[in-house]
């Protein structure tokens, strides 16, 4: 069974990490491993018909081959956030190589006039060292598997919507691997917020 609720014990390791946040109406969207052409302006489209802002966790690479998109992803006002150069596997590389790609990512976003809100680590994929060594890591409560292929979208749905409460940071991915339930979810989970009164809000 797919766990779409971060379990409690995970963000009790790690407190000094984002998992929440303290929020009034507030549930935050995010979406990892764009820019993408077409999909992310699918779902730039999508916050813009519901007058949400949300939270694009770039990966570097792909920020260069899509500034016209980050651009795009700024002038709507939404947040950007540090997600590696290569989507890097935290636990698969020692913590100095790690970090030079993180480094890469943050020249990358200095040379596009890009203001990083935080680092999110490709597949939540945390170590004891990085913990120690890293300040504004933003990780999720919610986590909708949208780049699961043998989840449907009904399925996720059922699942994820009543998870949407206020201070929740909800992950999807503006990714090909993803789009199939993204196109899905996307439009119902921006219908569900708004007609429970939760305010869509950037990090
Ligand atoms: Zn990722």
């Amino acid at each position: 069974m797919f766990i779409h609720q971060i379990p409690s014990f995970i963000p009790a390791f790690f407190p000094h990490f984002t998992w929440s946040k303290a929020a009034d109406r507030q549930v935050y969207l995010t979406f990892d491993d764009g820019p993408t052409p077409e999909i992310t302006d699918f779902v730039l489209e999508c916050l813009d018909e519901f007058g949400a802002k949300a939270t694009f966790f770039c990966i570097g690479k792909n920020v260069v081959d899509n500034p016209s998109i980050i651009q795009r992803i700024q002038t709507a006002g939404h947040s950007i956030g540090n997600h590696t150069m290569n989507h890097s596997n935290a636990w698969k590389m020692d913590y100095t190589s790690y970090k030079e790609d993180i480094k890469q990512c943050e020249e990358v976003f200095v040379q596009q006039k890009i203001n990083s809100i935080g680092f999110r680590p490709p597949y939540g994929r945390i170590t004891r060292k990085m913990y120690r060594g890293m300040n504004n890591v933003i990780l999720w409560s919610v986590l909708t598997g949208d780049y699961n292929e043998s989840l449907s979208p009904e399925n996720i749905l059922q699942s994820v919507l009543p998870l949407l409460k206020p201070g929740a940071i909800v992950v999807m991915h503006d990714s090909f691997k993803a789009y199939p339930r993204l196109k899905v979810i996307l439009p119902a989970i921006l219908a569900h917020c708004k007609e429970q009164n939760l305010v869509l809000s950037a990090l």
